[in-house]
């Protein structure tokens, strides 16, 4: 059957569908019901109303009547049930609705209902025959309403029209079915034909949601197949070279690191030692939340790269952070006399050709830097492993590129957005993942209030007392590019304002329009303590580690997102001292604001707050679409339909085990279906 076979298909409406892309009758099944309603649901006249939600009324007709002149003409019909009376009105084509009404004949009305005068009132509903009150058997289905769009509209295609559609494709095609037999059995789905069917045409509200499960899991299970599949070629492609902890990393760990680690950090290098050991190429991801200590864990796994004579990479989002890891590598790494550059993107030209030459001729043994080591300039001697700091910063390509590069480097990524485990496990699940769930000891929790424009002397006379005690301070305002300039003023005017308040102390403005250097002499002087209040707009936010500091005042905090919230309160509390964080919300906060603000008082758990924002805000929002190679799913909520998720999962990756190229028999329509989305999949991840 082809899109043209379709009845009442004019050339308008054709364009109208290939304009949203329907180009084929099976375009028109996947487009999926919003809701159903229930035409049988017919209420008395009397009891009706103002109603923005369809409902059906039977009744007689009482009387037509055609009002208005020349272009402004309409029909007004009467329709009168044992109860009362309602007024019909139709303007656009009265001359057709005309002919539908016979005064003493039964008819039923369906549409909302709005009081005009002192008549219940429907515009436009839509109108069926019927032979008595009782006679509305054909009402017994649930109605689809397919989404509606400006082409649709434009094409005049009508729900109605769309419904007789897809009616009439469902007739006369079968659709195939791809997925595996044993896995429809297991998870009791309708194949894909009935699936189908009962979406469009489903008896009860149970069948549709039953219907919808199976669309769902089709799609989680084509996109774990694909996570799987990735992960195989992956693992043939590319052996790992085998590493093995020696002098260096025990001299870093039983002389240098003035701490204990932490049980998670342990378990974390524990993983790491058995990756870099295993022959195959690492692939992990360290998730903790901020402040857990997961540069250390990067340092642990580096010196066993270089303890086997190779390079280590260790890349960050901003030039800040490298520069305060680099700052961290130098006082670790520097006794152990091995050598480090730093690699940014706003060197001097003479300057980058020493660092690469370093690099390339392998006397460096560890780079930092920014996304520049990415670069195809850079030429690593003999690169081991390269960690990515922060990896939500950095695209699923970028990790896959780095993968790829010469000499197939084990990878580490670190992410302080700590996603619940599970969901981790089924949308990383090409990776493997440590978690650190404990706090170094010693820490207290950070104390967070939420304050309003009346209390703020009595901040700054907190503020006062505390930097008087040798504590720094952070006070953060929003920049977003739409209002850049209004916000740049702001954080600009709040710095001054803090300047005349507090003459004595040292206080500094940061935000992200300044030059590189500029920046970085800033941030310098703060982590050295020179600095003794830092205003800044949220550049500060990822990774930087100043343990003195232990106050952070935020400015229109409502304006913040929740986990931004989260990971900017996470620069303080740092280290043994109490801290606070002082949340200074606009006055007028929205519903969703004030929740955010009330969580944050509640809890430090950064797992709880990413559970929380991930609720508000929808997991595309939340985990960066693009960013995370996670797709847009059509049906499925990767939160809400976890379990299916598992599921799909589970049955994936079992399938690539068995049969990793779909040669099957009974994979030969997977493998139609999985070839060409996969094809597009693995072009976004770099391994096309
Ligand atoms: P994040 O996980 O947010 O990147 P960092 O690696 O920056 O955290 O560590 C935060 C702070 O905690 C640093 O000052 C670091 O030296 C310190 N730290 C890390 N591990 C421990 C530990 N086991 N005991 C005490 N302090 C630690
Ligand atoms: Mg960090």
């Amino acid at each position: 059957m082809k899109l043209l076979d379709l009845q009442n298909l004019s050339e308008k409406r054709l364009k109208a569908l290939q304009s949203v892309g329907i180009t084929h009758p099976e375009n028109l099944l996947t487009l999926i019901p919003r809701r159903y309603i229930d035409k049988s649901n017919i209420k008395p006249i009397r009891t009706l109303s103002e109603t923005t939600e369809p409902i059906t009324v039977v009744g007689r007709v009482k009387s037509t009547n055609v009002s208005g002149y020349k272009q402004k003409k309409r029909l007004e019909v009467i329709i009168q049930d044992e109860t009362g009376s309602l007024k019909a009105v139709f303007f656009k084509g009265w001359k057709y609705y005309i002919t539908q009404f016979n005064v003493g004949e039964w008819v039923s009305l369906f549409g909302p209902v709005k009081r005009y005068g002192h008549y219940m009132s429907m515009a436009h509903p839509e109108v069926d025959k019927v032979k008595s009150p009782d006679d509305v058997t054909q009402y017994d289905t649930l109605i689809p309403i397919y989404p509606s769009n400006k082409h649709f509209s434009k094409g005049y295609i009508s729900n109605q029209l769309l419904k007789g559609w897809i009616e009439q494709i469902l007739e006369s095609t079968t659709v195939p079915e791809f997925l595996p037999e044993s896995s429809l059995k297991r998870h009791n789905l309708y194949n894909r034909q009935e699936a189908f069917r009962k979406i469009h045409q489903p008896e009860n509200s149970k069948q549709a949601t039953t219907a919808l499960e199976r669309f769902k899991y089709e799609e989680f299970f084509l996109f774990e197949l694909s996570m799987a599949k990735i992960k195989s070629i992956r693992i043939e492609r590319t052996e790992g070279t085998v590493l093995k902890a020696g002098d260096l990393t025990k001299k870093f760990f039983n002389e240098i690191l003035p701490f204990e680690l932490t049980d998670g950090q342990k378990h974390s290098l524990s993983d790491i030692k058995t990756d870099l050991a295993s022959g195959t190429q690492m692939n992990r991801l360290i998730q903790g939340d901020v402040g857990a200590g997961k540069t250390v864990v990067a340092i642990g796994a580096m010196l066993m790269a270089i303890d086997n004579s190779m390079q280590a990479a260790l890349m960050a989002p901003t030039e800040i952070l490298a520069e305060q890891h680099y700052q961290t590598i130098k006082q670790y790494i520097e006794p152990l006399g091995l050598n480090f550059r730093l690699l940014t993107g706003g060197q001097k030209t003479a300057l980058r050709r020493d660092i690469l030459t370093d690099i390339e001729g392998g006397s460096c043994d560890i780079v930092v830097g920014t996304h520049a080591i990415f670069q195809e300039k850079v030429t690593f001697h003999k690169l081991g492993l390269a960690v990515i700091d922060e990896q939500h910063r950095f695209g699923v390509k970028q990790r896959n590129e780095m993968l790829m590069k010469g000499s197939n480097p084990h990878l580490l990524v670190m992410s302080a957005t700590p996603i619940p485990r599970s969901l981790a496990m089924t949308i990383y699940s090409d990776l493997d993942i440590s978690i650190i769930k404990d706090m170094p000891a010693g820490r207290k929790p950070i104390k967070t209030a939420v304050r309003t424009e009346k209390e703020r002397s009595k901040i700054y006379d907190f503020l006062e007392q505390s930097i008087k005690n040798e504590d720094q301070a952070y006070v953060v305002f929003p920049l977003i590019e739409e209002s850049e300039a209004m916000d740049l003023k702001d954080a600009t005017m709040g710095f001054e304002k803090l300047k005349r308040r507090f003459p004595e102390f040292r206080i500094a403005l940061l935000h992200g329009k300044m030059k590189p250097d500029e920046k970085e002499g800033i941030m310098k002087r703060f982590v050295a303590g020179e600095i003794q209040i830092l205003v800044s707009t949220t550049v500060i936010e990822v990774g930087v580690d100043v343990p003195n500091a232990s106050i952070m005042i935020i400015e229109h905090a409502e304006r913040f997102g929740l986990s931004q919230l989260h990971q900017l309160r996470g620069r303080i509390g740092r280290g043994s001292k109490q801290s606070y964080c002082i949340l200074m919300p606009d006055v007028k906060l929205s519903k969703s604001g004030r929740f955010r603000l009330k969580k944050m008082v509640d809890t430090n758990d950064g797992f709880e707050i990413a559970e929380a924002d991930l609720k508000l805000r929808g997991p595309g929002d939340f985990l960066g679409t693009k960013q995370s190679g996670l797709p847009e799913f059509k049906f499925g909520d990767i939160v809400e339909d976890r379990l299916l998720l598992e599921q799909a999962k589970n049955d994936a990756w079992n399938i690539i085990k068995t049969d990793p190229d779909l040669e099957k028999s009974e994979h030969k329509e997977l493998k139609k279906v999985f070839e060409p989305y996969f094809k597009e999949r693995a072009e976004f991840f770099g391994v096309g």
